[in-house]
């Protein structure tokens, strides 16, 4: 019997757990467990499916990982929790022989610092104990990579130049909100800027290159160049990419508050002491934001991310542009839950589909780009993101 265990009971944890119910071909037996416990038992009653147990886990503590894993025993663990407990969660794995996957790679809490370096020194331990660990399964990273993987296998024999583009062009009608974690966000985005270029990395200050792109169904949006996690594995695993940017759309009306947000000091992640009382500002804040799980009903329009790239087949240059446009509305409709955690939910479970098919297994460590991109293409059609293609367009970047 297939056992999977879903960490982390948000916005996405909530659209693995209706996926997964969805495929109980392959999905035999569900666990969900969180840190409270009660949203877990929330997202079965959601999914209405009472065989789906739940447990509380502080996915902080190994020792209370491992005697999850070891009462439950799991094939397979879908974390979806936060970065922070990526390396704790691949601890246990290893200690009970268990497979993991995730959407969001390893980020310590008091640095804002995200690389793969942390989860790629498990390679070794995990391809030893013939353990498989899918890292950054989501839709960016994620998907992002598999397009890329598919564009190298079918349509390239050479990558030269790859931008991600990802425009959220979607209406939830708050004044300020994040579509998902606002402390994982918020950290991502007041970074500086990075893209690689002829084998190195070239630094920008936060959202200083920004230009319109124009989206399938949108129109034009203004995007600004972001360093995002997938860059670092996709140039390492395509070494023809000479260049490879993530962009990003953001409002003007987002980037207004999140510009008083820092201003005023509560983008900080350093603890300060607030009437005997330590606190981290970024933390406090994430508290009185909107939480993105409640965004869903109210949330209109859609997103649209995608691969452009440009390379040579036959020797003769070629432009490609792979991408997905996802409802809000229709997200909220089958799963409660807006686009953003959809786009992320539905990766995470095909991941884990594919390998308890054993088509994606296999010991080591490894970004979702080295594994074969077919079956995952296939399935994003069957699973809820289907994805289009354009050839030899003006790919504007
Ligand atoms: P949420 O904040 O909505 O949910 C996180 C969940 O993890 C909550 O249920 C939280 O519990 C739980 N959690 C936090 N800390 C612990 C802990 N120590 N032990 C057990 N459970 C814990 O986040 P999202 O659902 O929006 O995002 C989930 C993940 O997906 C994040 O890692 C995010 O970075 C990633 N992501 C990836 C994307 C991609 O495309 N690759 C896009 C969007 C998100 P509690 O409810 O008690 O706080």
């Amino acid at each position: 019997m297939n056992r999977v265990l879903i960490i982390g009971a948000g916005g996405v944890g909530t659209v693995v757990a209706h996926k997964v119910a969805q495929n109980s071909d392959v999905f035999e037996d569900i666990m969900i467990a969180s840190r409270t416990k009660s949203k877990c038992d929330e997202i079965v009653k959601a999914v209405g499916n009472p065989n789906i147990k739940t447990a509380k886990v502080d996915a902080d503590k190994v020792e209370e990982l491992i005697s999850l894993f070891k009462e439950f025993k799991p094939d397979i663990v879908i974390n979806v929790a936060l970065p922070y407990q990526d390396l704790t969660i691949m601890d246990a794995c290893l200690a009970c022989g268990v497979n993991y996957l995730d959407t969001a790679n390893y980020e310590p809490r008091d640095e804002a610092k995200f690389e793969y370096s942390w989860q790629w020194a498990y390679h070794d331990r995990f391809k030893e104990a013939g353990l498989t660990a899918i890292l950054g399964c989501g839709f960016d990273p994620g998907v992002t990579g598999v397009y890329t993987a598919y564009a190298d296998k079918h349509h390239f024999d050479e990558i030269h130049y790859l931008d991600i583009v990802d425009c959220n062009a979607g209406d939830h009608k708050r004044a300020f909100a994040t579509n998902f974690n606002p402390e994982i966000n918020i950290r991502e985005i007041t970074q500086n800027g990075r893209y690689y270029e002829n084998g190195k990395w070239i630094k920008t200050k936060p959202l200083e290159i920004h230009q319109p792109i124009t989206y399938p169904n949108i129109g034009p949006k203004e995007s600004y160049l972001l360093y995002h996690e997938e860059l670092e594995s996709l140039v390492k695993n395509f070494p023809t990419i000479k260049r490879a940017r993530f962009w990003m759309t953001f409002g003007e009306e987002y980037l207004t508050h999140l510009r008083v947000i820092q201003n005023i000091g509560m983008a900080s992640i350093e603890p300060i002491n607030y009437k005997g009382q330590e606190i981290v500002p970024l933390q406090f804040l994430k508290a009185v934001l909107p939480d993105p799980q409640d965004l869903g009903e109210q949330y209109t329009g859609e997103t649209s991310i995608g691969c452009r790239i440009r390379g040579i087949k036959d020797g003769k240059e070629k432009t490609y542009y792979v991408y997905n446009n996802c409802s809000h509305q229709a997200a909220y409709k089958e799963t409660g839950m807006q686009g953003v955690s959809y786009t992320t939910g539905v990766p995470a479970t095909i991941g884990a589909m594919l390998f308890l098919q054993g088509k994606w297994k296999k010991p080591g460590v490894f970004n979702v780009e080295e594994f074969n991109p077919d079956p995952f293409m296939e399935l994003l059609n069957e699973q809820g993101l289907p994805w289009y293609e354009k050839f030899n367009i003006d790919l504007e970047l």
